[in-house]
C-alpha cells in the first residue's frame, strides 16, 4: 500500500531512503535547510522543500502533521534532531524513525517517543564483525540483545538432506525461516525440503544456539 512519508535530513541517509521508497512507489515529502541538497532529490520526490524542521510552524505549514510516518536524518547534529522529533512527537505523527549517532543520542530520542532509532554506522559494523568472524555467515541481522537471524550456504555435509532429518529445531533450537536458492526463496520450509548443496538457509534463534548450529550442526 502507498505510504506518505516525510524525511527530513538528505544527506546519505535520508536521499538514499528517498530514492529507495520513490522506487517503491510511496510518496514522498523532502526538506532539508540546505539547497542543493533539496535540488538532488527533486526527481524522486513529491515535493522537495529547503526549510528548517525545527520550526514548528513551518513544518505545520507543509501539513507534516498530515503524514503517517517521518524519518529524521539530521545527522550529526543531535539537538535540532531531538527537537525536530519532539515537534513531530506532538503533532501525532504515529510512526517515527529517527538516525542517531551514537547511544547517547539514541537514549534521547527513545525518551522523546522516537518509534525506531537507527544508527546504521554501529548496526553496519556490527553486521559485518559477524561476517568476518565467520566464513559460512553471508548475512547477519540483530533482533534484540539474546536473539539474531542468520543467512548461512548450506555445506555438502548436510545436502541431500531433508529438514525433518536434521530436525534443527529439537536439537539446536533454531528455527529455519526459509531456504534460498538463487533467485527462489521458500519462506515456508517444510520437514520433507531436501537441502541441496550451495542453497542458503535463513535461521532464527538465540545467539548461543546459532553458534552451536554453526559449529556443530553443518
Ligand atoms: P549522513 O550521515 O546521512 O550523510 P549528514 O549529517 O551528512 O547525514 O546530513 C544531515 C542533513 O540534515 C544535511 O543535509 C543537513 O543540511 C540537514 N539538516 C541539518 N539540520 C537540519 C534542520 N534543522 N532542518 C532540515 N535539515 C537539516
Amino acid at each position: 500500500m502507498k505510504k506518505e512519508v516525510v524525511i527530513i535530513g538528505l544527506g546519505r541517509f535520508g536521499t538514499s531512503m528517498c530514492r529507495e521508497l520513490n522506487r517503491l512507489g510511496h510518496d514522498i515529502l523532502a526538506i532539508d535547510t540546505d539547497e542543493e541538497k533539496v535540488n538532488e532529490v527533486s526527481d524522486c520526490t513529491t515535493q522537495a522543500v529547503i526549510a528548517n524542521a525545527t520550526d514548528e510552524n513551518v513544518l505545520k505549514s507543509l501539513g507534516v502533521r498530515n503524514f503517517e510516518h517521518a524519518v529524521v536524518a539530521i545527522g550529526d547534529n543531535l539537538q535540532s534532531s531531538v527537537l525536530c522529533t519532539l515537534i513531530l512527537k506532538e503533532m501525532g505523527i504515529s510512526t517515527i524513525w529517527v538516525k542517531a549517532r551514537d547511544l547517547q543520542h539514541q537514549k534521547i530520542l527513545e525518551k522523546v517517543g522516537a518509534d525506531r532509532v537507527i544508527q546504521p554506522e554501529y548496526e553496519m559494523g556490527v553486521r559485518m564483525a559477524h561476517h568476518l568472524n565467520s566464513e559460512k555467515i553471508i548475512d547477519y541481522i540483530n533482533l534484540s540483545e539474546e536473539y539474531s537471524i542468520i543467512e548461512l550456504v548450506a555445506p555438502p555435509s548436510i545436502s541431500g538432506k531433508t529438514l525433518f532429518q536434521l530436525d534443527i529445531r529439537a536439537k539446536f533450537n533454531c528455527t529455519v525461516l526459509a531456504i534460498k536458492r538463487f533467485e527462489d526463496v521458500n519462506i515456508a520450509p517444510s520437514p520433507e525440503d531436501e537441502i541441496v548443496k550451495g542453497n542458503i538457509l535463513v535461521l532464527m534463534g538465540h545467539k548461543d544456539d546459532l553458534k552451536q548450529f554453526e559449529e556443530k550442526g553443518l
